[in-house]
């Protein structure tokens, strides 16, 4: 088809304070977001897919301690990691993804591993470890994903544990992902988290939900989301999306503002999400104050990264 790549990137929205934050923890961010465009540009330069590209984009996240996925997730009540991530295939409309694993420190791949090698959709817990070791996934302790911030982040919130499942008395969210459009117009997507600081009894997030948190279809749209997975599950955000566009012929700009302004209208689901329409128009919004989030046009050689309202460009 010859088309324009393009592809967009988020490490998770929520109440961001630039201010609050130190310039070493602001340009490791920028950096991280940075690196992640790169890996998955780097495939869609070269002609690879949009699959491969979200997931590589995903991976250096997952690897990245600043974000709440993988390697830096966030801890449960109970003090450990229970991770959840997907990858969507727009081409196929098929999707791979895991719930509450535990040991693995790119669980993104082992969802794609669950979208490439078998007929389900969502492997969880015991389970999802399972298949991961019989196809060969390296198993990793809960406590080597563990960092300090995200350490001493929970302990100041297990002080107060009578609100720990008071959800709205704080943002601790994060979640990374990335949308892209290949040369050939095909578009996907990935998500991948730890879900909610204090988070408990198994809870699953939007993230792992195909339709919920994460979504792509080639007649449509791709997207990621971040914010309170509940209120994602409950408006079905990236499959309303696409059902807008298919349905009422809303552009995805209008589509995702809709979204934004309405069901998830501020405070009940503070977040944002990053798209791609099949023409490789990309959409990057949130209603938070704040969305750790990057892109790249191929016709643009500027990297745009931004974490407030602000941006920063990164010639390549
Ligand atoms: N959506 C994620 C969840 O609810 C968290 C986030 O994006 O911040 O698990």
């Amino acid at each position: 088809m010859n088309k324009k790549y393009s592809i967009a990137i988020h490490g998770g929205a929520g109440t961001i304070d630039l201010a609050t934050l130190s310039q070493d923890v602001i340009d490791e961010v920028h950096q991280g977001l940075k690196d992640a465009v790169v890996a998955g540009e780097t495939i869609l330069a070269q002609g690879g897919s949009a699959l491969d590209a979200v997931e590589a984009a995903v991976v250096v996240l997952e690897n990245a301690p600043r974000f709440n996925a993988g390697y830096g997730a966030c801890l449960t009540f109970e003090g450990h990691h229970e991770l959840d991530a997907a990858i969507a295939d727009g081409c196929s409309g098929d999707s791979g993804a895991v719930a509450n694993v535990r040991y693995r420190k790119n669980p993104v791949k082992v969802a794609r591993a669950v979208l490439s090698h078998t007929d389900h959709i969502l492997l969880g817990g015991e389970g999802a470890e399972r298949f991961a070791d019989e196809l060969g996934f390296d198993r990793v302790t809960n406590e080597s994903l563990t960092t300090d911030l995200r350490r001493e982040h929970w302990e100041t919130l297990q002080e107060d544990r009578d609100n720990a499942l008071q959800f709205e008395n704080a943002f601790r969210f994060g979640t990374v992902g990335a949308v892209a459009c290949d040369r050939d117009g095909n578009l996907a997507a990935a998500t991948s988290t730890g879900g909610i600081t204090n988070k408990r009894w198994g809870r699953i997030g939007d993230t792992p939900l195909p339709g919920a948190g994460n979504y792509a279809a080639n007649d449509s749209c791709a997207v990621s989301c971040t914010g309170k997975g509940e209120y994602f599950i409950k408006h079905a955000v990236g499959h309303d999306l696409a059902a807008r566009m298919r349905y009422l012929k809303q552009p995805l700009k209008v589509a995702v503002r809709e979204v934004l302004e309405g069901s998830l209208n501020y405070p009940n689901g503070a977040g944002g999400l990053i798209a791609v329409d099949n023409k490789g128009k990309l959409v990057v919004e949130y209603n938070s104050t704040g969305m750790y989030r990057g892109w790249k046009y191929e016709e643009d050689s500027t990297i745009y990264t931004g974490i407030e309202a602000e941006l920063t460009e990164h010639s390549v």
